[in-house]
């Protein structure tokens, strides 16, 4: 039976839908001023420069994505991807910038050495939607595979940070994304992993009907009272007090600090480097301090 709250709507009568992603629902978690910069103000306050670590994750993606095109699916193929399609923003230096290349080459190597290139995923970078009542809930999963009959949500890390199991049981993305798998295929899909480039660590965990309708009515939540949110932003624009700026560890990590006078207070604000942990050694990942760091992706927009 699919999970509760994962049902259609009825015809006839389109709801207002909401838009909701995991990431979109995150940001209002962790800081509702910081939603507001990136989803309500227009136009979008600029955001800062983009953060090496996530220049790190962008090229280590493209090149997973990509080298399921290839004829040659080698370990040195996806190597060869991971340089040619290199991002070299926000690194310190040209130094800096080239040892992260060459070390993502080789994790991208030897995680691909544990595949298998002959079986193709069901879905690569795949974007899902499901509607719940009235929350329109869409997400882009890494990659979707199938084995032993089974279809399997895989999730690709490049954080410093090893995740844990705990992270892959615990993460509305995960949960979001299995559930919209189950509602697209008409499926059962229960089973979610984590897959951590750099150690080549997988950690998983498997779903019930019951946990997975638990995380969409959490998300649901979340959503409704962002919804009010913005409702009460339409009304009062940027007066509006639905956004209280949450001030705390994440501010120094903050893309919009530069628009938020509390979140400066905070500081002094981390080097574009500084979650690569080369040179600032007591700067915590941003994702181990995030409100729910099983959510946070590589700095990836959905
Ligand atoms: S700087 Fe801090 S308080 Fe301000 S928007 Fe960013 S996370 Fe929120």
């Amino acid at each position: 039976m699919a999970p509760e709250g994962v049902q259609g709507t009825f015809p006839g009568m389109p709801p207002s839908l909401y838009a909701a992603s995991a990431s979109k629902l995150n940001a209002f978690l962790d800081c509702p001023r910081r939603y507001r910069f990136a989803y309500l103000d227009r136009p979008t306050p600029p955001k800062r420069t983009q953060r090496a670590h996530t220049s790190v994750g962008n090229a280590v993606h493209n090149a997973l994505r990509d080298w399921w095109d290839r004829a040659d699916r080698t370990p040195q193929a996806g190597a060869a991807l991971v340089r040619e399609g290199w991002i070299d923003v926000g690194f310190r230096d040209g130094a800096q910038s080239a040892r992260w290349r060459d070390r993502s080459e080789a994790a991208v190597a030897a995680y691909l050495t544990g595949l298998d290139g002959g079986r193709q995923p069901v879905g690569i970078e795949r974007t899902v939607a499901f509607v719940s009542g009235t929350v329109r809930f869409t997400g882009r999963i890494d990659r979707l595979d199938e084995r032993d009959g089974e279809l399997v949500v895989v999730d690709y890390k490049t954080s410093r940070r090893v995740p844990s199991v705990d992270e892959a049981r615990s993460s509305m993305a995960l949960a979001l994304y299995a559930a919209a798998v189950w509602k697209m295929f008409r499926r059962p899909t229960y089973a979610v992993e984590l897959h951590h480039v750099p150690s080549g660590v997988v950690v998983g965990h498997r779903h019930t009907s019951e946990s997975l309708a638990r995380q969409v009515e959490r998300a649901k939540s979340i959503a409704q009272e962002a919804r009010r949110a913005d409702a009460d932003y339409a009304r009062a624009g940027a007066a509006s007090e639905a956004f209280a700026p949450v001030v705390g560890p994440l501010c120094r990590w903050c893309d919009f600090r530069a628009h938020c006078p509390e979140g400066q207070q905070v500081g002094p604000e981390h080097s574009g480097w500084a979650a690569l942990g080369e040179d600032e050694p007591g700067a915590p990942d941003p994702r181990a301090v995030a409100a729910d760091d099983g959510e946070v992706s590589d700095g990836r927009d959905e």
